[in-house]
């Protein structure tokens, strides 16, 4: 049985240090279920963790519900199809990022309002009859709670509550040419996690937003970055990326004032494609 929850929580590399929210012992959460495996049309569910926080409900799953053995997309299509039964409508994700724009140094923090997708996991959705318009695709309102929560929890650097998230596919880092290539297109920050997730949320109708923590320089940005200071960062900074999660429940709304619902249309095609099958 899938749990009724308010919001789904994709927690990623930021919080990998930690047994996440269990470690943080923040008083007031509650875990109601840990190792929580579903069966979905997509081959067997990460596990997720079951709890409560500022009365929401929330079920959160580790480093974006990747695995050994399970491509990416369908990991992601396993976690928000989970989400989608769960009646789950605001999504907060966390991840780490290359910095691409010269301006950023590692443990800076944005909070991406766009994206540009070079993934090669085009296609990825949970099949459902909708229309997706990618206008507004981070929800403002919950980058604005991010943001507060950012600022709560004491950052060790600068928070930057836009950016250009360029998606690649991984699991390698990018080329200096790349990365060069995703300068001149506008990117600020590069990461792995973002799409499909933007595309899963709005497809559930669910508000996204995420918070991303500069972990390195991407190649041939300000200088050659150290594999010491990425260590650090992933094990020191996990606590505060956590918390940062944690602090935003309380403020998500009730009402929003986006327009992320109405982003999602009928679809036009299904009626004519089955036809075309029928035929
Ligand atoms: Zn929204």
């Amino acid at each position: 049985m899938i749990p009724q929850v308010d919001v789904g929580m994709v927690a990623g590399s930021s919080t990998n240090a930690l047994s996440f929210p269990r470690d943080l012992q923040v008083q007031g959460v509650e875990i109601l279920g840990e190792g929580l495996s579903f069966e979905t049309p997509f081959g067997p569910s990460p596990e997720f963790v079951h709890f409560t926080y500022a009365g929401k409900e929330v079920l959160t799953c580790r480093m974006h519900g990747w695995r050994q053995g399970v491509p990416r997309a369908q990991a992601s299509q396993q976690v928000f199809w989970v989400f989608h039964e769960a009646g789950v409508k605001t999504v907060l994700a966390e991840g780490g990022v290359g910095s691409v724009n010269h301006l950023l140094e590692p443990r800076d923090i944005v909070i991406p309002h766009d994206y540009l997708d070079f993934s090669l996991r085009k296609g990825v959705s949970l099949d459902l009859p909708y229309l997706l318009t990618m206008r507004q695709p981070v929800c403002p309102d919950l980058r604005r709670v991010l943001a507060e929560s950012v600022l709560e929890n004491k950052p060790p650097r600068y928070l930057f509550t836009r950016g250009v998230y360029v998606c690649t596919d991984g699991r390698h880092f990018e080329s200096p040419a790349e990365v060069q290539m995703f300068k001149q297109l506008g990117g600020d920050v590069i990461g792995q996690s973002l799409c499909p997730e933007v595309y899963l949320a709005r497809e559930i109708g669910a508000h996204y937003a995420s918070v991303q923590l500069v972990v390195n320089y991407a190649e041939g940005i300000i200088k050659d970055w150290e594999h010491t200071e990425l260590a650090d960062i992933f094990y020191n900074q996990a606590e505060m990326a956590g918390k940062i999660l944690i602090s935003a429940l309380a403020k998500v709304p009730d009402d929003f004032s986006c327009s992320c619902r109405d982003l999602r249309k009928p679809t036009m095609l299904r009626d004519r494609l089955s036809e075309q099958t029928e035929a």
